[in-house]
C-alpha cells in the first residue's frame, strides 16, 4: 500500500498542480430553459428562480420578459380559441405578479394559481428582514416596483401594487401541466377538473424540500428551517447552520433579538452570503462564528459538532438548518420537463438513438467500412449518384464539384461547414457582444476556408491550373500533398494540418517515411506558435477561436452548453487527455527513433512497435491502437454521439491530447477571468452554463482571478453573469490587469455606455 503510495505521489502532484487544485463545486437541478424562459414543451415557458438567479428583480424582469415573449408569437396571435385561458401564471410570487400586470397590459384572459397566499416566500421571511434590491443599476422590464428595505414594507409594496391593478390569486396548487391536442391543461393536486390554457407560465420558485443535515436527530421538534419571529428565541441558546446569506440573517435577528447565537458552517470562510451580511454576522456574531465544523448529531438538550480540535458539545435549545431549498424536480418531471442531469428513460432512448446516428454516419463515410461497403453494394446514396453527362460539358469547378459528390466523406464535411454557418449566424443574432460576434466569425471563416474549401477546392484547382507544375511548385507540393501511389491525384487534404495541430492532427507527423516539411510545421505549432498563443491570450485562443471542433461546439453546441456534468470525479476524469498525450508523445519517440535507425533490426522493431501502437494492435478483433481508439473513436464518435446530453465539449474536455498539452502551457498563461467579489451574488449561473465544467462561481465569491487551464474562453459565463462580475483580460508583466478590448458581458456595456 505505502509502496503504491510513495509510487502515485509525483502523479498526485502534477494533477494537483495542473488541474485538481481548482474548485469542483455542483450547479443545482434546474430545469432546461431556452430564451425567455421557453422549455421543450411549446407553450410552456419558466420565469422567476426557476432560472438559476434568486433576486426579486431577476423574478420581475423574467415574469415580464416570458410574457412579452408569448405575446409576440405568431401562433399565439392566430390562436381563435376564446373558450379557455390566454395564460395560466403558476406561483404568485414576485415573477407571477411581473407576468400578471403585463398580461394585464395585454388584456389578456388570465389567472394566477397560488397554492399558499400571494408572496408567501416573502412572508416566510424573518420578521424585519432586510431587503437588498441588485444589482442596483438594473431597472427590471415590466411594471413591478421594487423601492422597500425590509420585508414588511416589500409585502405591503407588492400587495399594493397587485391589488391596484386587480389581480386576482386564486387559491390552488398545481400537480403538473400537460400537453393534450395542441392545448395546455392545468391540472390540480385536489382532483378538481383541469383547466385548458393557451400558455402556461411556471414561476413557482424553489419551493421543493428544504435540504437536510442527514443526522440523527434532525426530526426533532427543536429543529427548524425557517425562523419567524426572532423575539420567540429571546435569551435561548440557539444554534444556526449553514453559510449562505439565509444562515447569516437568521443568525443575526437572533442575535439582535437577545438570543445566544453559534452559527456553524462546514467551509473556512463565507464566499455565497452578500458583503454586507457577511460584515454584519462578523461584527455581531465575532467567535461564535464556528467554521470548518459540522454537525455530527442533534439530542434534546445539546449538539454534538465535529471541529478541528474534535468533538464539541454545545449546550443547545433550538436548531436552525438554513441549508436552502431544492428546486421542485418531481413537478417538473411530472410536467415532462427536462431536468438538468437528471436522467428519464426518454432521455436514455435519445441518447442511445443520437449515439447510433452518429456511428452509423461515421461508419457510412468511413471508406471501406462495412456500411459503405453495403451502400456500395446496393448502388446506394451517394453511390447511385451518375454525373457522367454533366462531366462531358461542366466546368473545371462542376467536374470537381460532381467527383466529389460521389463520396460520403464529403457531405460529412459540407454538413459540417452548413452547420457551423447556421448556427454560428444564430449565435451572432442571439447574443449581441462584440466578442461573440468576432469569435464566431472566426470560427466560421476558418472552418470553412482552410479547412474546407482549400483542400477540396482551392488547393485542386490549382494543381489543374499548374500551379504545381514548375520546379519550385512540384517540389513544394511533393511535400506537402504528395501524389498518392500509382495515381496522378495529390493528398490535398494533408492542408487542414496548416490549422489543425499535432497532436490533435497526427496524419501528417506519422507518415511512413519522414516528412520533413510537415515535420517542421507541425512542431513549430505546437512547441512555438502554440504556446506563444496560449500564454499570452490563453487556451481558449486556439480552442475558442480557431479549431473544428471549438466552431462546432460554440455553434452547434451552443444550446447544450449546460449538459456537461460538473464535479470531482469529472475533474478527475479530465486528466484522461494526459493519458492520451502520454501515448501520443510515445508514439512520436518512437517514429523519429525508427526514422533515425533506419536500416537496422533495432529500428525495424521499433518501427513495428510504432505501428502496432498506432494502427496495429487490436484484441478480439477490438482495434486498441491510437488510430482507431482516440483518433476515430473518442474524436469522432464519442465527441458527437455525445453532443446533444453530455454538451459539445465532452471530446475536447476529458480526452483531446493538443488540449492536455495546451492546459501545461496554461499553467504559464497570463490570461484570466477577472471577478469583482463585491458584485458577486453566488447565484452559480456561471458554473452552470460552463461547458468546460468550471466552477467559476467558486472564484468569483472569492475574488480570485479565474486560471482553470481548461477554459476555452467562449464567454458563455462572461455573458451570462448577471450582475456583471466577470470579464476577460490578462495580467501584465508587473501584475497589473489588461482588460480585453472586445467587451464580452452585456452587463458591462450597459454600464459602461450610461
Ligand atoms: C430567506 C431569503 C432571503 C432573500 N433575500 C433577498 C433579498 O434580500 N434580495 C433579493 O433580491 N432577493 C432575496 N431573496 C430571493 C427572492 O425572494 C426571490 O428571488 C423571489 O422571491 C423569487 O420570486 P419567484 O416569483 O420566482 O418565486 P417565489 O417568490 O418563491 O414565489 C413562488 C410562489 O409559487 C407558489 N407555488 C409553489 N408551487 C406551487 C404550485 N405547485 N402551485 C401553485 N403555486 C405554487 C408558492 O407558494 C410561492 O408563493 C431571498 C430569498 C430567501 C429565501
Ligand atoms: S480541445 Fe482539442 S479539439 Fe477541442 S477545440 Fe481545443 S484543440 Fe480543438
Ligand atoms: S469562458 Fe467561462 S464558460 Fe467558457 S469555458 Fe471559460 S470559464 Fe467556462
Ligand atoms: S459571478 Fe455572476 S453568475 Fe457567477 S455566481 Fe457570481 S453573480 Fe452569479
Amino acid at each position: 500500500m505505502a509502496f503504491f503510495q510513495t509510487l502515485s505521489a509525483p502523479f498526485n502532484a502534477y494533477m494537483q498542480w495542473l488541474h485538481l487544485r481548482w474548485p469542483a463545486g455542483t450547479p443545482e437541478a434546474l430545469p432546461v430553459v431556452g430564451q425567455d424562459g421557453a422549455t421543450s414543451i411549446p407553450g410552456l415557458r419558466i420565469a422567476g428562480d426557476l432560472l438559476g438567479v434568486p433576486l426579486l428583480k431577476f423574478a420581475a424582469d423574467s415574469g415580464a420578459r416570458a410574457v412579452q415573449a408569448f405575446i409576440a408569437e405568431h401562433a399565439f396571435n392566430d390562436s381563435q380559441n376564446s373558450e379557455i385561458l390566454d395564460l395560466a401564471i403558476i406561483g404568485g410570487g414576485v415573477a407571477g405578479l411581473s407576468a400578471a400586470l403585463e398580461a394585464q397590459k395585454a388584456g389578456l384572459k388570465f389567472v394566477v394559481y397560488e397554492a399558499s397566499e400571494p408572496f408567501s416566500t416573502i412572508v416566510n421571511f424573518t420578521n424585519g428582514k432586510p431587503i437588498f434590491t441588485y444589482p442596483k443599476a438594473m431597472q427590471p422590464a415590466g411594471d413591478v416596483e421594487l423601492t422597500a428595505t425590509n420585508k414588511e414594507e416589500l409585502l405591503a409594496e407588492l400587495r399594493a401594487q397587485a391589488d391596484k391593478a386587480q389581480v386576482l390569486f386564486e387559491n390552488k396548487r398545481i400537480d403538473h401541466v400537460q400537453r393534450k391536442s395542441g392545448e395546455l391543461e392545468i391540472c390540480f393536486t385536489d382532483k378538481t377538473p383541469a383547466v385548458k390554457a393557451k400558455r402556461v407560465l411556471i414561476c413557482t420558485g424553489r419551493s421543493g424540500d428544504y435540504h437536510k443535515l442527514n443526522v440523527p436527530g434532525e426530526e426533532l421538534e427543536k429543529v427548524h428551517n425557517r425562523l419567524f419571529d426572532p423575539k420567540d428565541y429571546t435569551s435561548k441558546k440557539v444554534l444556526v447552520v449553514g453559510g449562505g446569506d439565509s444562515a447569516l440573517e437568521t443568525a443575526i435577528s437572533l442575535k439582535q433579538a437577545g438570543s445566544v447565537v453559534q452559527l456553524s458552517y462546514r467551509g473556512a470562510e463565507f464566499t455565497r452570503p452578500k458583503p454586507e451580511n457577511i460584515q454584519t454576522a462578523q461584527r455581531v456574531l465575532g467567535d461564535d462564528i464556528l467554521f470548518e465544523s459540522t454537525v455530527s448529531r442533534i439530542e434534546p438538550d445539546k449538539v454534538v459538532l465535529k471541529t478541528q480540535q474534535g468533538e464539541q458539545d454545545l449546550p443547545n435549545e433550538a436548531v436552525f438548518v438554513c441549508l436552502g431549498r431544492e428546486a421542485p424536480v418531481d413537478f417538473f418531471q411530472r410536467s415532462g420537463l427536462e431536468v438538468h442531469g437528471l436522467w428519464t428513460a426518454k432521455k436514455i432512448a435519445g441518447f442511445a438513438l443520437a449515439f447510433l446516428t452518429i456511428l452509423f454516419i461515421y461508419r457510412w463515410k468511413k471508406s471501406n467500412s462495412e456500411v459503405s461497403n453495403w451502400f456500395y453494394q446496393q448502388h446506394w446514396f451517394p453511390y447511385n449518384l451518375d454525373f457522367s453527362a454533366w462531366h462531358e460539358t461542366g466546368s473545371a469547378v462542376t467536374k470537381l464539384l460532381f467527383e466529389h459528390l460521389a463520396s460520403p466523406g464529403f457531405y460529412y464535411e459540407l454538413a459540417y461547414c452548413l452547420v457551423v454557418l447556421v448556427f454560428g449566424i444564430k449565435r451572432i443574432l442571439r447574443y449581441k457582444t462584440p466578442y461573440i460576434r468576432w469569435q464566431t466569425i472566426s470560427l466560421m471563416s476558418f472552418q470553412i476556408i482552410p479547412l474546407f474549401l482549400l483542400p477540396n477546392f482551392i488547393l485542386p484547382l490549382l494543381g489543374q491550373a499548374g500551379a504545381f507544375d514548375s520546379e519550385a511548385g512540384a517540389w513544394l507540393a511533393d511535400q506537402l500533398f504528395p501524389l498518392i501511389p500509382g495515381t496522378e491525384i495529390r493528398e490535398y487534404w494533408r492542408s487542414v494540418g496548416f490549422i489543425l495541430a499535432w497532436p490533435l492532427f497526427v496524419w501528417n507527423v506519422f507518415t511512413p517515411t519522414p516528412n520533413a516539411l510537415w515535420l517542421a510545421i507541425a512542431m513549430f505549432q505546437t512547441f512555438v506558435l502554440i504556446p506563444w498563443l496560449v500564454i499570452r491570450y490563453g487556451k481558449g485562443a486556439y480552442c475558442g477561436w480557431i479549431c473544428s471542433c471549438g466552431a462546432l461546439a460554440e455553434t452547434l453546441g451552443d444550446a447544450h452548453r449546460a449538459k456537461m456534468p460538473h464535479g470531482k470525479f469529472w475533474n478527475k476524469l479530465n486528466m484522461s487527455g494526459q493519458v492520451i498525450l502520454a501515448f501520443a508523445i510515445a508514439l512520436l519517440i518512437l517514429r523519429i527513433t525508427a526514422w533515425v535507425l533506419h536500416g537496422t533490426s533495432l529500428g525495424e522493431t521499433i518501427e513495428s512497435m510504432f505501428n502496432l501502437g498506432f494502427t496495429g494492435l487490436s484484441l478480439l478483433g477490438i482495434p486498441l491502437n491510437y488510430a482507431t481508439v482516440v483518433d476515430y473513436f473518442l474524436a469522432g464518435i464519442i465527441g458527437l454521439g455525445l453532443y446533444f446530453h453530455f454538451s459539445g465539449r465532452t471530446w475536447c474536455r476529458f480526452f483531446c491530447p493538443l488540449a492536455a498539452l495546451m492546459h501545461i502551457y496554461a499553467r504559464f498563461s497570463r490570461f484570466r477571468i477577472f471577478t469583482e467579489k463585491e458584485k458577486c451574488i453566488s447565484c452559480n449561473a456561471c458554473t452552470a452554463i460552463c461547458h468546460q465544467g468550471i466552477d467559476i462561481m467558486n472564484f468569483a465569491n472569492k475574488g480570485a482571478a479565474m486560471e482553470d487551464p481548461e477554459c476555452v474562453r467562449c464567454s458563455a459565463c462572461v455573458y451570462t453573469c448577471p450582475t456583471g462580475v466577470l470579464s476577460f483580460g490578462r495580467l501584465g508583466a508587473d501584475g497589473t490587469i489588461i482588460p480585453d478590448s472586445l467587451p464580452a458581458s452585456p452587463v458591462l456595456m450597459r454600464e459602461t455606455a450610461k
